[in-house]
């Protein structure tokens, strides 16, 4: 038996490294898709750890040079405070989100942290500083514990427990047959929806980083699960640097400011109660919005 057992257990170890290093190239292929466009420069300096301002100086983009997409935006969020960004959809706002987290460079204008120029950060420090809750989340096939560390990779088991229940998860996980050691992605469980946004939110959570993004970040889900959450998520921002992209207005209203995006341009801006009283695309929305709801 134990002659046997040997050769097994080695397969065993091969068949995990082997699966593990799929996922390393899968994932490597990914990012070598995505983010080709963007290379740290030479004299690239690390984000310095603490408090962030984001400041996007009359930024300017185009995904393909003859249509763009950014006319010139300009915001600044002070360290700890929020900003939310809405908008019809196509009005750029996600556009600003991956910017910030620089999937892609401006073509013009520039993104300072803490007046720093983007580009000049080595890519691995700003992205160490921002944890991002994106519109669709890609999950990797691995253990649904794997999928929530990935925010903090040093993070111990009961971490990722805690960030589990502040993004209402961790009941469900508890009721899968392999708990937290369930496979989900492609090859493994599929989750809906609203499941993948709350393991982003789990995982930007545990990341526990200076800046926050939330775009749609609870889109998917029902609208009591999305007040439960919308509370955690409003505790995870306080004294974080935060952009919040938004489409359900009531989600924006404690925000410190508010800009309206449409067409690549901020038509408006300011807090709730001074939006309202311009009287203007946000007031339309708002008034669109509560027709909805109360149908
Ligand atoms: P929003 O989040 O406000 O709905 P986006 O920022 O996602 O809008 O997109 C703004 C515009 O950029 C849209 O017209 C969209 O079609 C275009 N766009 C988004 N991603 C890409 C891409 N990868 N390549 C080319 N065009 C894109
Ligand atoms: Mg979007």
């Amino acid at each position: 038996l134990i002659q046997l057992y040997a050769p097994l257990s080695f397969l065993g170890v091969l068949y995990r490294e082997v699966r593990q290093s799929l996922t390393d190239i899968e994932r490597m292929f990914t990012l070598l898709r995505e983010h080709r466009e963007v290379q740290d420069a030479a004299d690239a300096r690390p984000l310095a750890a603490g408090p962030c301002t984001v400041h996007f100086e009359d930024v300017r983009f185009a995904y393909e040079p003859r249509r763009p997409i950014l006319h010139g935006v300009d915001f600044e969020i002070p360290a700890g405070r929020s900003l939310a960004v809405v908008g019809h959809s196509g009005a750029g706002k996600s556009t600003l989100a991956r910017l910030l987290f620089r999937f892609y460079d401006v073509t013009g204008g520039a993104i300072r942290i803490n007046d720093t120029d983007s580009r000049q950060l080595t890519q691995a420090s700003l992205r160490a500083a921002i944890g991002i809750v994106p519109q669709d989340t890609v999950l990797f096939n691995d253990s649904i514990l794997y999928n929530i560390q990935y925010g903090r990779p040093t993070a111990d088991r009961e971490e990722v427990i805690a960030a589990a229940r502040a993004a209402h998860l961790h009941d469900f996980i508890e009721s899968l047959p392999d708990g937290y050691d369930t496979t989900v992605g492609e090859r493994g469980l599929k989750l809906s929806g609203g499941e993948k946004q709350r393991v982003a939110i789990a995982r930007a959570l545990l990341k526990n980083p200076p800046i926050l993004i939330f775009d749609e970040a609870t889109s998917a889900l029902d609208s009591k699960t999305e007040q439960a959450i919308q509370a955690e998520l409003e505790q995870a921002a306080r004294g974080r640097t935060t952009l919040i992209i938004a489409h359900r207005l009531s989600t924006v209203m404690n925000a410190d400011q508010i800009l309206v995006l449409d067409k690549g341009k901020v038509v408006e801006r300011g807090n709730h109660r001074d939006l309202l009283e311009q009287n203007g695309l946000y007031t339309q929305m708002w008034a669109l919005q509560r027709q909805a709801e109360e149908k």
